[in-house]
Parts: C-alpha cells; sequence; structure tokens
C-alpha cells in the first residue's frame, strides 16, 4: 500500500483530511485551485474558505450541532481547534473572524509535516492512486465532468431543491389523518388537513414570506424543473389546492372533505423523519418556521432540515458511497464534503475527518469499524450511505437521525441531552478501539 495520498479541494473538507493524514504519518499531495482560479463564491485566496454565514452554528450539547462539535474536538478536529482561535462573540454559537480563521488553517497547513501544496485545478483523476476529492459544492466545471464519467451523469447533481423536514415525534397525531388519496394502495403518508380559514391564512403567509437572495450565479438556473411552492402559491390563491395541497380522494370519517391537504412522508426506513411533500422552498429558515407552523399538526413541530433551492454539487451517496467515504466502484477513491451529500460547514469537516482518518488505518493496514450510528456522525454517515437513492437529498446534523434511546425522558431538552452524551460515550469507545 502505497504512504501517500493526493487531496484535491483544500476547503473545511479538504484541510480537515490533510491534518488527519499527516498526523498519521501519510505523505499528502494537497491540490487547491485558489488562487489561480477561483469558483463563483469563493474570493479568499487562503484555505478553508467560509463563503457564507461566519457561523458554525450552536457549541451547546442540547443541540445536534453542538452533539457534532462534542464529537469531533474528540477526534482532535484542525478546523475546530482553528475556529477557536477565530472566534468571535455569538451567543451559543461558534462564529469566527471568516479572514483570520482562513488564516490560521492556511498556516497549520502549510506547516504540516509530509504536505506539498499545488496551487492548481485538479481536471482528471488517476484512479490507481489513492485520493480523497473534496472540491465541494461548486467543483470546477472539468473535476464535475471527470466525476460524472466515472459515476454516471445521473449520479453527480448540481442543485439541492429539498423540502423542510420534521421529527415525527413532533407532529400533532390528532391533528392529523392517515389514508391513501382514493383508498388506493398503502397509506404511507401523513395527512395534516387545514380548513378553509387556515388554507387561507396560510397561503397568504406564505406569499408575503421573506425569501433567500439567490446568488447572481444561481439565478438562470435554479428553479429548472422545480418550482417554489412559494412561487406556486402566489399565481393564485387557490393554486395550491390544485396542486401540492390538493385534498381530491380524501374524505373524513363523517363523509366530508378537507379543504386542503399537506402531505408528509417518510425520510426513511430507519427513522422517524418526514419531509413536507411538495415543499421545495426558497423562504429563509426563520421564516419557513413561522410559515409552516400554521399546518395545524406542525404548530409545535421541530424542523430538524429546512428546506434549500441552492446550487450545490453532491454525488448520489447511496448509490456510490461506503461507510468510509470510498467509492464501492474504485475504494482508491474518496469522496468528502459537501460533494458526498453532507449539508453544512460542520458537516463537511467531519466527513473529511473521518476520510482522513479511514485512509490512513487503510495504509496502516488497521481495520476501522463503521461509526456507531448513535453518534451524529456515524447517522449522518449512515443516513447518506443508506437513504433511498431515488430523489436522494443531502443531510445535515439532526437528532432525528440518531436511533432512539433506551429510556423514555419525556422533557425534550433533556432528551437531547441525553442523546449527546451517548454520542461523546460512543464516540470515546470507538476512538480507543480504532484509531492510529
Ligand atoms: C454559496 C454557498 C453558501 C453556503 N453557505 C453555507 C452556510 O452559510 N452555512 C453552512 O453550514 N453551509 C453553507 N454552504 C454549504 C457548505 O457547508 C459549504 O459550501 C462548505 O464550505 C463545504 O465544504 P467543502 O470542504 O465540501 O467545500 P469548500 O469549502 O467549498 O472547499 C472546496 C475547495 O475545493 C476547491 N476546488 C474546487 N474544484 C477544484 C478542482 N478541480 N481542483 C482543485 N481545487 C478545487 C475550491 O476552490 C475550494 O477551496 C454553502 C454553500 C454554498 C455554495
Amino acid at each position: 500500500m502505497k504512504n501517500k495520498v493526493n487531496v484535491i479541494g483544500c476547503g473545511l473538507a479538504g484541510a480537515e483530511a490533510t491534518y488527519q493524514l499527516s498526523k498519521r504519518g501519510i505523505l499528502v499531495e494537497l491540490y487547491e485551485m485558489k488562487p489561480t482560479k477561483f469558483s463563483p463564491a469563493h474570493t479568499n485566496p487562503n484555505f478553508a474558505e467560509v463563503v457564507c454565514s461566519n457561523s458554525f452554528k450552536s457549541d451547546e450539547l442540547s443541540t445536534a450541532s453542538g452533539c457534532l462539535k462534542a464529537e469531533m474536538r474528540e477526534l482532535d478536529s484542525l478546523i475546530l481547534k482553528c475556529a477557536e482561535k477565530a472566534k468571535v462573540p455569538a451567543g451559543s454559537a461558534l462564529a469566527v473572524d471568516r479572514n483570520k480563521f482562513s488564516e490560521i488553517v492556511t498556516n497549520e497547513i502549510k506547516n504540516l509535516k509530509g504536505v506539498t501544496i499545488h496551487n492548481e485545478e485538479v481536471k482528471t483523476i488517476d484512479t490507481t492512486n489513492l485520493t480523497i476529492i473534496a472540491t465541494g459544492p461548486l467543483t470546477s466545471d472539468a473535476l464535475s465532468s471527470e466525476i460524472a464519467k466515472l459515476l454516471g451523469s445521473e449520479s453527480l447533481h448540481f442543485y439541492d431543491a429539498s423540502a423542510p423536514v420534521v421529527d415525527a415525534e413532533t407532529i400533532d397525531m390528532t391533528k392529523v389523518f392517515k389514508d391513501a388519496r382514493y383508498g388506493k394502495g398503502e397509506s404511507d403518508y401523513i395527512n395534516c388537513p387545514m380548513n378553509k380559514d387556515e388554507y387561507y391564512a396560510f397561503v397568504d403567509a406564505l406569499t408575503s414570506a421573506e425569501r433567500v437572495e439567490l446568488h447572481e450565479f444561481e439565478k438562470a438556473e435554479i428553479f429548472e424543473g422545480c418550482m417554489p411552492v412559494e412561487v406556486m402559491a402566489s399565481r393564485g390563491r387557490e393554486s395550491l389546492r390544485f396542486g401540492t395541497l390538493r385534498p381530491v380522494g380524501f374524505r373524513y370519517e363523517n363523509g366530508e372533505r378537507p379543504y386542503a391537504v399537506v402531505q408528509l412522508r417518510k425520510e426513511s426506513t430507519e427513522n422517524e423523519l418526514y419531509n413536507l411533500v411538495g415543499f421545495q422552498t426558497n423562504l429563509k429558515f426563520g421564516e419557513q418556521k413561522r410559515v409552516f407552523s400554521m399546518i395545524p399538526a406542525l404548530k409545535n413541530a421541530d424542523f430538524v432540515k429546512y428546506g434549500v433551492m441552492h446550487r450545490n454539487s453532491y454525488i448520489c451517496a447511496p448509490k456510490h458511497l461506503n461507510f468510509d467515504f470510498s467509492l464501492k466502484k474504485n475504494e482508491n477513491i474518496y469522496i468528502a464534503g459537501q460533494l458526498s451529500g453532507v449539508e453544512g460547514y460542520m458537516e463537511s469537516t467531519a466527513s473529511g475527518l473521518v476520510a482522513g482518518i479511514a485512509l490512513a488505518n487503510k495504509i496502516h493496514g488497521k481495520s476501522l469499524d463503521i461509526l456507531p450510528k448513535t453518534t451524529i456522525i456515524g447517522a449522518i454517515t449512515n443516513y447518506i450511505c443508506t437513504a433511498s437513492s431515488e430523489n436522494f437529498q443531502p443531510m445535515n446534523a439532526n437528532f432525528g437521525i440518531l436511533p432512539a434511546l433506551d429510556v423514555i425522558i419525556k422533557d425534550k431538552s433533556q432528551r437531547k441531552l441525553a442523546y449527546s452524551e451517548r454520542a461523546i460515550q460512543d464516540i470515546k469507545k470507538y476512538k480507543e478501539q480504532n484509531l492510529c
């Protein structure tokens, strides 16, 4: 086995993978196209550029993002150590001065042993070399074509248009009915009815809610083939009743028909998450919470993932990825970061961390167990590798993808803390047994 790895892309995932490899004595050839070439969203010549919000989200253990960070600290994440040094006040969130952060990461990477940096765009993949591809949601066109050639063009997506996802435990089941449209087939959906007043209030709130400002490079193609629910609603107050919220084919026991129906569909067989069918949306996250909570059954729902419509290159992970982020087709090649089908700054970093560790273990001939599903990193990995490959959408950190606790804890914040405590215990055990 060669003691050398090519890492392509030095964003959050690539930088983390490079560090994990280097600290385990592996030589790294690191390729980053900046400053020779910039994606439409990148402007800073340094590594690990934070392109949008400067927040890495909450650092509290009562949140899934906080739990994820605790796990990453256990696994000695470079990105988190650098974030601490570039921290700015942001309440319970971990936010950074983005320029200082990138500068610190760049200096750390430049000083790592055995890392050779090439400032060039990689256009082809030599599948005989051990390689981690971490070129992110805006992977250059030439490399995208190469990945599409390797995996099949249907397995590389360029846009993410996903609906919000809620935790089943928080749906008000007294306000739903389970029934198949026209009574045909299995009643796989949870149906959330609305009466006339509720429907009109909802449509009015939806059409006047604040939307995300798209980047120039996204404007041309983003809505091709997939209309946001708020745009459809703005075509007329009744339009949703003839589309996403159509009530036809449903009757209550008393024979009456609901005025409108929102359908919820299970995200995967492994967990209790439901997505709002047909609710691809471009509303701001806070607005999604406000407006979608007007659906009576979702009044107190936990939105574990908000809908997004943005430019995002990612592979169909369930079809192509092993649990260590290597490709099923060619185990020399690993895909990490947003390109692997995870969503978010920390999630991307965590996947780079796992890929780096996995590859180092492989080179050192040490076996590596699959990360426990009770941890956020393990649960996201499990989700992207086992979700349905049809309409696969990226996943972020949330407690809904973890297996249930052995004990029932009614209090929501205590339950979340218990998830985190279990995760940290399990990642510690994993570390002792697996890491070289
Ligand atoms: C516009 C935009 C805004 C986002 N905002 C947020 C946000 O606010 N919060 C959040 O949690 N997530 C956000 N994300 C999603 C995601 O978390 C970030 O994109 C994150 O930086 C992904 O990390 P990464 O390491 O996978 O990719 P990146 O950090 O993008 O790193 C990829 C690196 O690869 C380089 N590269 C690309 N192609 C090549 C090539 N062929 N050869 C060599 N180098 C190459 C790039 O220059 C870049 O440095 C956003 C994504 C986009 C596109």
